[in-house]
């Protein structure tokens, strides 16, 4: 506290992310960050562009990346706009696009940093409780008894639960709700979903964002983007340009432009991912736990008999660390991400020695 803060400061509840221990030797399964470094090109073209170069501003436009980003999804580059992560992306739509007179409307168990920008940028908001098995029911997201939603945001697959909504079932809430913004938030979607860009062209009220963070490899290097209509776009660009002129950096621009453009190692390693996140579901259920089915580079799982945050005391001891959330409703479950082969055995035989104590 600071009688030198503003009013805005003392108001504010900040978001505090899973931790980034500096410790070497752990198995590091709390952030959702991919257990495969990024593509090779990627890394050659960040090594290629630190050079006498980076004396001179970036490109503000990032236009060889929109580019990159419109030829691999189908659209335009003005349908695209990129940050720095998804979460400035995310920033710049509450401001930009979900800050209306009526409530924006999210899951009640959804990324928590949705509510951090509510309170930022003022955003009235209205929680939406998920059905008892964590799925949305699509029917609580469209107008009722005279109610409309200033505007819906969720992830999908959602976070922290994992579980997916059919594309099918997103359309329904898009079309369903015509006069707002809906905005999916697809950070896991390269594990097992299917992404609603695709139906940009038809709806002008979509935006869709992702992140280079997860199914890329590249959480380090602060890339995200959105698709969505024109002027969608428009609205984001302008609080873009009130705000930060240059987002990302040049090597931020050559890691991500070489990174989209190297198809075949994305696919291979969110393959992997994917066949590593089967396995470790059977054997975690194998050993009791309750495992929601994941359609995420992480599983949320609870043990019956278990307390949840013991057991993430218990794996820490071991030097193992997860995600444990104290929020009403999933405070029994932990996040896990997942890891390479190794690091996932390792967790095996950890709880199931922590169980059989
Ligand atoms: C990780 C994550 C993000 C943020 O990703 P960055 O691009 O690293 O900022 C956004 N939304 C959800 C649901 C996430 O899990």
């Amino acid at each position: 506290m600071s009688r030198f803060w503003s009013a805005v400061v003392h108001g504010l509840t900040p978001y505090v992310p899973g931790e980034q221990p500096k410790l070497d030797q752990l198995v590091k399964l709390n952030t959702n960050e991919h257990p495969y470094g990024p593509s090779p090109r990627a890394l050659e073209a960040i090594h290629a562009a630190t050079n006498d170069t980076l004396r001179l501003y970036p490109d503000p436009n990032a236009d060889a990346l929109k580019a990159a980003l419109a030829r691999r999804h189908g659209l335009q580059p003005a349908q695209i706009f990129v940050g720095n992560g998804s979460d400035e992306v995310l920033a710049h739509a509450f401001m930009a696009l979900l800050k209306h007179g009526q409530p924006l409307w999210f899951p009640d168990i959804t990324y928590s940093f949705y509510p951090v920008y509510c309170g930022l940028y003022g955003v009235p908001h209205q929680t939406i409780p998920l059905a008892d098995d964590y799925t949305l029911r699509t029917e609580d997201y469209l107008p009722r008894d005279g109610q409309q939603a200033g505007a819906i945001i969720f992830p999908n697959p959602n976070a922290p639960t994992g579980r997916l909504l059919p594309l099918a079932e997103v359309e329904r809430i898009v079309a369903g709700n015509p006069d707002a913004v809906v905005l999916v938030d697809e950070a896991y979607v390269d594990f097992g979903g299917d992404s609603a860009i695709p139906l940009v062209d038809k709806y002008p009220n979509l935006l869709v964002v992702h992140t280079f963070s997860k199914s890329r490899s590249l959480a380090g290097l602060r890339v995200g983007f959105a698709a969505g209509h024109l002027a969608l776009i428009e609205g984001l660009e302008r609080v873009k340009n009130s705000f930060n002129s240059y987002p990302l950096g040049k090597l931020a621009l050559a890691g991500a432009v070489a990174s989209v453009e190297d198809e075949a190692y994305f696919q291979d390693s969110c393959r992997k991912v994917i066949a590593t996140r089967e396995t470790l579901v059977g054997q975690l259920s194998a050993l009791g736990f309750q495992v929601l089915p994941s359609a995420a580079n992480f599983i949320f799982a609870r043990h019956p008999e278990r307390d949840a945050a013991q057991l993430a005391a218990a794996l820490r001891e071991r030097a193992i660390i997860v995600r444990h959330f104290k929020q009403a409703r999933i405070d029994q479950f932990l996040r896990i991400t997942v890891g390479t082969d190794a690091q996932c055995s390792t967790l095996v035989q950890a709880l199931q020695e922590i169980l059989a104590t």
